[in-house]
């Protein structure tokens, strides 16, 4: 059975993403780090529609963590494997460059760009011996594409996300694995809800903030065979914010 694995699953787009492969038939795993409440609930919310859902908690920022807990998993799935990948976790310490601490640095490099790294190197291997190939999307950010100022981190993070995405679709094209990037703009998350949001819609030409299922929408297409011819590429979602 090929099953799906999100980082980051327990809320905001995540959580959303989750929902939308497990009405797409997919079973799909939820990765978190600490919110187990949450996650436990987007796990009821799949199989109260009849979807199959799991609970994979780990940091995707530790190594070992993503090694070890990858490796239990298909220890226990001998006859299934990770066919759908989508690099969602993330996280914003925001600030200027002047004063960014250090951890501040690093913990967002880590999260989402060294995360991306270590979760999908290991699944790769069984995505490209399997027939069936993989489908990999990693959730970038318009802020990767144009830079934000008091986002040096979070831009560096996912712009790095953007260039391992055109790197690595060009590696496993031949395989049948797709990898993609999606690069949404102000959605309604727990990450931007202590943002200025009056103020910040008056700059997006829909003047509105995006909803988590309109980003799901597009990671869906994505993972669908209809987008079985779409490598290397950078999807903007922004409501028309350049
Ligand atoms: P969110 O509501 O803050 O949710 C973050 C999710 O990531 C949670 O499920 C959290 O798990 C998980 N997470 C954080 N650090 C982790 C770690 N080290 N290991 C494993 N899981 C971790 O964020 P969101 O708005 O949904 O954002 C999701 C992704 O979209 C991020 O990569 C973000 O950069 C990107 N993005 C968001 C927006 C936006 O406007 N919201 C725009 C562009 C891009 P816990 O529940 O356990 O804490």
């Amino acid at each position: 059975m090929k099953y799906a694995l999100v980082t980051g699953g327990s809320r905001g787009l995540g959580k959303a993403v989750c929902l939308k492969l497990a009405s797409m038939g997919i079973p799909v795993i939820i990765n978190y780090q600490s919110n187990a409440t949450a996650a436990e609930e987007v796990k009821a919310m799949i199989e109260a529609e009849g979807g199959k859902a799991e609970l994979m908690p780990f940091d995707v920022s530790k190594e070992a963590d993503v090694d070890a807990a990858l490796e239990a998993w298909q220890n226990e799935h001998p006859d299934d494997y990770i066919a759908y990948l989508v690099n969602n976790a993330g996280i914003r310490r925001d600030g200027m460059m002047f004063m960014m601490p250090t951890e501040d640095w690093d913990s967002v490099l880590n999260t989402s760009l060294n995360g991306t790294f270590y979760v999908t190197r290991r699944l790769l291997p069984k995505m490209m011996m399997r027939k069936h190939g993989g489908r990999i999307v990693n959730m970038a950010s318009l802020s990767g594409l144009k830079g934000m100022a008091g986002q040096t981190n979070y831009s560096a993070a996912k712009a790095g996300m953007i260039g391992l995405t055109k790197s690595l679709a060009q590696e496993v094209a031949a395989r049948n694995v797709t990898v993609n990037a999606v690069a949404p703009g102000f959605i309604e998350t727990d990450m931007t809800k202590d943002l200025p949001q009056d103020e910040l819609k008056q700059l997006v030409p829909m003047k509105r903030f995006g909803k988590a299922e309109e980003v799901a929408a597009l990671v869906g297409f994505l993972m669908s065979d209809a987008a079985g011819y779409i490598t290397g590429e950078v999807i903007s979602i922004n409501g028309g914010l350049l």
